[in-house]
């Protein structure tokens, strides 16, 4: 058992919905128990799709239970079928039909249908709506491909010189975007842009919008390319090892990332993608011809401020290592700390966190999270919605980058994420939480205003509350994060903030006087600090949005060394200790 409040992913059947919905012609009978439905939600309201998912529910009830819920099974599966006249199935069950073990996959098949049947085995006590999207789209596609599947052993021309001796345009798969995907939508139209302008034609794009006759002409295309791993590395590696067709792993976000994206294409392809690549390097004179501003937009002088902001990144592993690079290579932050939920990609995120000289946090416990962004005090969370309400309880500017997200993250305008394009909106959006250049300066200088003082928030931000006692104390004083973290969990996991008061320890001194020989003074552990008068206005005079960082240092620094009461001099003495 783990005590969950929040999940960062549905269970796997929920990523077995998000294939089906994103394909046309492609049904899924779902043995599940009455009240699973609300799933559709999902798609219906948060992804505002204007029909309810392909998805058909045996809802079985209690009394149902002790009849034939077997049979249940194959009358919804003829009757989906007869309805809906699918081209393929797939059949699975949820986490409670998992445990009556009544194979409705096994059972599907023993119908014959007159289509592809699919049967999903997905352990929903183990793995979780990635995971469970992967395998959905590897076996749909296995199934649907294996009859085609050239012989072992079987070699293939390479793309360049199929290309030219065909004399076409190179033909890529897009593999991977899917329906409740973070701006799935919105990269595939602009990679596709992207492709088309290089001189390459999207083949298939599967499973966003693919139909099963689509699925059946992907080996026709010439090479994969793997938007988001989490969802179709499994299938691109099926796909090379049975079809040996060549596969493009660079995941486009970010300019680096496009760049290097763009490099593979033209590897793979024979193509000369340098024209391209030149015009998007155009500098500040060419800044209307180039596509991607945010190269120079981060050089420009306003961008100034934002170096050596210390951010803090965790999502899904793809989208992690983009951010953190995009963070740290094109932004100038400083990444104080990196992590994912996605626990099948945890190694590239270590091996990332190590290079960066960090440490990765692998975990889907968002106190885990909570209590590394607290911890870390970073200026800037970049996250998931869940981050967002962790960056909020903290009073932290947060951006999302990654899925699991809320209704907002599903805009009616074009938002990619990937390409030139992309890298625009991913600098408005990181850049428009944090409090602008002047203001802050100005906040500086003239912390006693009663408007722009000391802790306002940002006034571009205007229709948020000004961060009063609450938002800055949290960041300012132990107090309020222990207070709201234990409303939801317990105090140990708050670290640095389970404080013995001082009285305690003082009680213990005093039963010393008494004559108790048992403890002695110096085993007394100091768990607490207290700022002196002067230290705390001290550390008032510290810009706000490193003050927490400042205060936990000084803390840190005052309980290694036994330092009780923490004075102007152990503030200065923390700061030359951590500047050293
Ligand atoms: S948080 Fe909002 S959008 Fe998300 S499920 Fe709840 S009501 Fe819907």
């Amino acid at each position: 058992m783990e005590l969950t409040l929040w999940t960062y992913e549905g269970p796997p059947h929920v990523g077995a919905m998000r294939i089906a919905t994103s394909m046309k012609g492609v049904h899924y009978v779902l043995h599940a128990p009455q009240g699973d439905t609300y799933a559709d939600l999902l798609f219906t309201m948060i992804e505002r799709r204007d029909r309810r998912p392909p998805v058909t529910y045996t809802t079985f009830q209690a009394r149902d239970l002790g009849g034939d819920t077997a049979e249940l099974v194959k009358t919804s599966v003829r009757e989906a079928y007869e309805r809906f006249k699918p081209d393929a199935m797939l059949v699975g069950e949820s986490c409670t039909a998992e445990l009556i073990q009544d194979q409705p996959g096994s059972l599907a098949q023993g119908m014959s249908l007159p289509v592809p049947v699919v049967p999903l085995e997905l352990p929903a006590y183990s793995k979780k709506e990635n995971w469970g999207a992967s395998e959905t789209f590897y076996h749909l596609v296995r199934t649907l491909l294996q009859p085609q599947a050239p012989a072992p052993g079987t070699t293939r021309e390479p793309v360049i010189d199929v290309v030219r001796r065909e004399g076409r345009r190179p033909r890529a798969n897009l593999l991977g975007a899917t329906a409740l995907g973070f701006r799935n939508r919105d990269d595939v139209r602009e990679i596709t842009r992207l492709l088309h302008d290089l001189g390459v034609d999207v083949h298939v794009c599967a499973p966003h919008n693919a139909t099963v006759a689509d699925i059946r002409r992907i080996p026709e295309g010439d090479f994969n390319i793997v938007l988001y791993p989490e969802v179709a590395d499994t299938t691109a590696r099926w796909l090379e090892k049975t079809f040996r067709m060549p596969t493009v792993r660079t995941v486009p976000i970010g300019v680096l990332a496009t760049r290097e994206f763009v490099e593979e294409i033209g590897a793979v392809t024979g193509l000369d993608v340098q024209p391209l690549l030149e015009h998007e390097r155009a500098g500040a004179a060419q800044v209307d011809a180039s596509r991607s501003l945010l190269p120079w937009y981060s050089r420009s002088v306003d961008s100034t401020y934002l170096t050596g902001k210390r951010v803090f990144v965790f999502g899904d592993a793809t989208h992690v290592l983009a951010a953190a690079r995009i963070a740290r290579d094109e932004l100038g932050f400083q990444v104080v700390g990196i992590g994912t939920y996605s626990r099948e990609f945890a190694r590239p995120v270590r091996e990332y966190a190590a290079k960066i000289g960090v440490e990765a946090l692998i975990s889907d416990d968002y106190l885990a999270v909570e209590q590394k962004v607290a911890e870390l005090a970073p200026e800037l969370v970049l996250g998931t919605q869940m981050e967002r309400h962790i960056a909020k309880r903290l009073g932290v500017p947060c951006a999302v980058i990654s899925a699991p997200i809320h209704v907002q993250d599903v805009p009616a305008r074009h938002s990619p994420q990937m390409g030139f394009e992309g890298a625009n909106v991913i600098f408005d959006t990181w850049v428009h939480p944090l409090m602008m250049g002047l203001e802050e300066h100005l906040i500086h200088m003239f912390r006693e205003d009663f408007e722009f003082g000391d802790g306002s928030s940002p006034s571009h931000l205007h229709s948020s509350a000004p961060r009063t006692a609450g938002a800055t104390a949290v960041l300012d004083a132990p107090e309020p994060l222990l207070a709201s973290a234990t409303s939801y969990s317990t105090a140990t996991r708050t670290g640095t903030h389970e404080i013995i008061v001082p009285e305690a320890a003082s009680a213990v001194a005093y039963d010393e006087d008494e004559g108790d020989t048992t403890v002695a003074p110096a085993a007394v552990a100091i768990t607490s600090t207290r700022w002196l008068p002067s230290a705390e206005s001290e550390l008032k005079k510290i810009p706000f949005f490193v003050r927490g960082k400042v205060r936990r240092n000084t803390e840190k620094f005052a309980l290694d060394r036994g330092i009780v009461e923490i004075t102007v001099d152990t503030m200065y003495d923390a700061k030359a200790f951590y500047g050293r």
